[in-house]
């Protein structure tokens, strides 16, 4: 037997360890160590009924372990192969649900491309990525097609940037590879920093040999031999599995010189973040590699034309590169088979808030909103209402309950407001006071504001001000009309994304749920 057993996050904070432990124990105890193999993975995704695993050959997904159900576990199923009925699966009905993870509710609709294989190899074995098609797609692009026919499979394949922003990947490499430069590198955005985030987490402590892959060949396309991955430094876990990736990827010949014989040089560094939010833009990032302080610039010039060193850099986050081998492997026609017209694929996002299946989930663009709270995420763990979620952390918006048959795509979400962001998703109840709910994200993005430019050093402090005085009865209703000019003056006229997008969830609280601000200013009366 195989026992996968989940070392994410949120595993790991439920007691992952004495489980693995009490696992480990148990298997000496009954001397099965060489037919019980135990691998921790990364996140399965199902963070809200950890520790977790699985066992195969049977694919029994066992739940909310403990040491005792491990030991349990071990004298049950592993050695008379019966299975475990009281930490098996149970839906609302009552029905257990044993086998493959793959019918579960939670995992039913989920079409997984970016985490494809996050939660079934161990993160730190480079063979287990090998035995499913890891660096094929490398191999493939530098054995049989040319830099340009990379770009152009990209770039029919209509894969945008997952870091929120959604610009055509290909199109990037392409205007990186025409740039005059003396040198190109290619850069991973590893600064996930919105609160309740924990995609990019997951890829790289779950699989972080595709973002490896996925730099060498955006490195081949566009003329690189240098490759960063900026993480921050929170994330000490990735940070220990891409030190151990990149230095395996080199013992095998995926990375350094004269990859697999073909003449190609490529390597990677890490740079660590300290844990600025503005180091995730892409100006401010390439400065902090570049050892100066992570400030934005003004764009253009594109770091396309100008990243590192002065010199044209191709900047992708992480699940966008971790799309990109499985895009070269089975060809564009079939990414843009999934998801819709305009936004091929799928997205990764983090449930979190008020919602009964917490975790990261990976669904094909076009799905609505409804879909993805309620079929996936099981609705409300309140037993009230759900009354909006919140895409796009501190830089989205509040989407209430009645646009939930949206579908999830880039124009659809900005159309209300919102934005698909980096892929978190905070869901709210009736209980929850939207103001409070602006006034949290604003604090957030006054905290992270670099300081560079005027309106949104001052402006947005303005605006919690106001917001502030509003929490506290003292406001008015002028107050309301001065968030709203405040608000689209900062949007317009700030240096960078983060300013532009700071009054986004003040903007779309005060658009939809501006019932509530008004009850707090006539509280005052
Ligand atoms: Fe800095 Fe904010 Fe201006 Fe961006 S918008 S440069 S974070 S002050």
């Amino acid at each position: 037997s195989t026992i996968l057993i989940c070392a994410g996050g949120a595993c790991l904070s439920a007691g992952e360890e004495s489980v693995k432990s009490a696992l480990e124990k148990e298997i000496q105890k009954y001397a099965l160590q060489d037919v019980v193999r135990i691998v921790e993975t990364g996140c399965m995704g199902a963070c809200s009924l950890g520790p977790l695993m699985v066992i195969y050959p049977e694919g029994v997904f066992y739940q909310k372990l403990t040491p005792d159900a491990a030991r349990k576990i071990v004298q049950e199923h592993i050695l008379k192969g019966r299975i475990v009925q009281e930490y098996l699966y149970k839906l609302p009905t009552g029905e257990v649900v044993p086998q493959a993870v793959e019918k579960l509710p939670f995992f039913a609709k989920q079409v997984k491309i970016a985490t494809r294989n996050v939660g079934y190899i161990d993160p730190t074995n480079i063979e287990e990525y090998i035995a499913r098609d890891g660096y094929f797609a490398l191999a493939k692009v530098l054995n049989e097609m040319t830099p340009e026919q990379v770009i152009e499979e990209i770039k029919k394949s209509g894969l945008r940037g997952r870091g929120g922003a959604g610009f055509p990947t290909g199109l990037k490499w392409e205007l990186t590879r025409k740039a005059k430069g003396e040198r190109k590198f290619v850069v991973c955005n590893a600064d996930e920093g919105d609160p309740g985030a924990f995609m990019d987490r997951s890829i790289l402590e779950g699989d972080p040999h595709t973002v490896l892959e996925a730099m060498a060949i955006a490195g081949y396309a566009i003329g690189a031999n240098q490759g960063y991955i900026y993480v921050r430094a929170e994330y000490p876990l990735a940070i220990e599995r891409l030190t151990i990736a990149i230095e395996q990827a080199r013992e095998y010949g995926f990375l350094g010189d004269n990859i697999m014989g073909t003449g190609f040089n490529f390597d990677i560094e890490l740079r660590i973040g300290a844990g600025a939010f503005v180091c995730g833009e892409e100006t401010a990032l390439i400065a902090s590699i570049e050892g100066k302080r992570g400030q934005p610039r003004v764009k253009p010039p594109y770091p396309a034309q100008s990243g590192v060193w002065g010199m044209p850099t191709v900047i992708n986050n992480v699940e966008t590169f971790a799309c990109v081998p499985p895009i070269i492997i089975k060809g564009a026609d079939w990414f843009r088979s999934i998801g819709t017209e305009k936004s091929p694929g799928t997205k990764v996002f983090a449930l979190a808030g008020k919602i009964t299946n917490t975790g990261l989930v990976e669904v094909p663009m076009g799905i609505t909103l409804r879909e993805l709270l309620y079929e996936i995420g099981g609705g409300s763990s309140t037993g009230k209402k759900i009354k909006a979620v919140q895409t796009g952390g501190p830089s989205g918006g509040c989407i209430p309950s009645e646009y939930f048959d949206t579908p999830v795509d880039y124009e659809s979400l900005q159309k209300l407001g919102a934005i698909m962001g980096s892929g978190g998703m905070i869901v709210m109840d009736e209980d929850d006071c939207m103001v409070d709910v602006a006034k949290f994200f604003l604090e957030f993005t006054v905290d992270e504001s670099c300081g560079k430019c005027t309106p949104c050093r001052e402006g947005t402090r303005e605006m919690l001000r106001i917001l502030e005085r509003i929490v506290s009865g003292e406001g008015t209703m002028e107050d309301l009309e001065k968030l709203e000019i405040l608000g689209n003056v900062i949007k317009d006229s700030s240096l960078c994304g983060l300013g532009q997008t700071a009054p986004n969830p003040v903007l779309s609280t005060l658009k939809y749920y501006r019932h509530e601000y008004e009850a707090h200013v006539k509280e005052k009366r």
